[in-house]
């Protein structure tokens, strides 16, 4: 009866699937959303238990509602939101097409929105709820070549705070993740056509290294679990110093 739900986006990869496979090898029922049903099932069948997925496309806003009761009606609630499906695109701020910012900020914010205010409204119903959104590095200092994933995650961090602020009385707690440079399929793509990059990365981490997708997922499950009962608001960069980083 007590078992909780969570509903990872984009968790049949990277941050996604280890914050998934940490959630269902804590006894959660792990639903995870991305829009590829081979690596969504591959994800299933990799994390064994407590997982299933639902193949949605997240940019299609008007039927979030719909997925979400659908969730609700099998589920009966949901405990755990991890905002996590995210996209990039590289090129120079001059070349960005409206159609391009749009699509990222389609993705990367307005679902978020729509999906957060959806389940939000379930949370509030038993005054009880965790929601992680995740932002990035690109949000804390000036990143070139990525102008419409900064736009979008600044306004995570941005909305992160609003919520919370609203949603915290209400028994739901908000916040969000900052991770630095994580070895993803998402950064193999920004640093393999781009060693210089990866190099200036490398540098101004003190860690001296890129972090782990499990590094991340450890710091989205404390957020979702009872431990973390008084965070709320919250930005946690897990960066191995990167945003400190001279
Ligand atoms: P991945 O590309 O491995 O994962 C992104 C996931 O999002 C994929 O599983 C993808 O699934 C899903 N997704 C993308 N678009 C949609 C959509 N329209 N509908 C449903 N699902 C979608 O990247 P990471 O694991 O690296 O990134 C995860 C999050 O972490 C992102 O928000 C990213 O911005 C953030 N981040 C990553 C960093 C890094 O260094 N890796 C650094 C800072 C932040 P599918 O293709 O099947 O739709």
């Amino acid at each position: 009866m007590d078992r909780k739900i969570a509903i990872v986006t984009g968790g049949a990869s990277g941050i996604g699937l280890a914050t998934a496979g940490k959630l269902a090898s804590h006894n959660v029922h792990t639903i995870i959303i991305g829009r590829d049903h081979a690596k969504l099932k591959e994800a299933v069948r990799q994390i064994g238990t407590n997982c299933q997925s639902i193949a949605f496309d997240l940019t299609h806003i008007a039927q979030i509602p719909e997925l979400i009761q659908d969730i609700v009606k099998t589920h009966g609630k949901i405990d755990i939101l991890v905002n996590n499906a995210g996209i990039n695109m590289k090129k120079p701020a001059l070349d960005v097409t409206d159609e391009e910012f749009g699509r990222i900020v389609q993705t990367n914010l307005n679902s978020v929105f729509t999906i957060t205010r959806e389940v939000a409204r379930e949370m509030v119903k038993r005054k009880n709820g965790s929601i992680i959104n995740i932002s990035s590095m690109a949000a804390h200092y000036g990143l070139p070549g990525v102008v419409a994933y900064t736009a979008s995650k600044t306004a995570i961090e941005g909305i992160t705070r609003a919520l919370a602020t609203e949603l915290s009385p209400l028994g739901i707690r908000v916040n969000c993740v900052a991770p630095g440079f994580i070895f993803t399929n998402m950064s193999a793509t920004a640093f393999n056509d781009d060693p210089e990059r990866r190099q200036k990365v490398l540098w101004r981490t003190p860690m001296g290294r890129l972090g782990t997708p499990q590094e991340v997922a450890n710091t989205i499950y404390f957020l979702a679990s009872d431990e973390a009962s008084f965070i709320t608001g919250a930005v946690i960069p897990v960066d191995g110093g990167n945003s400190v980083g001279f």
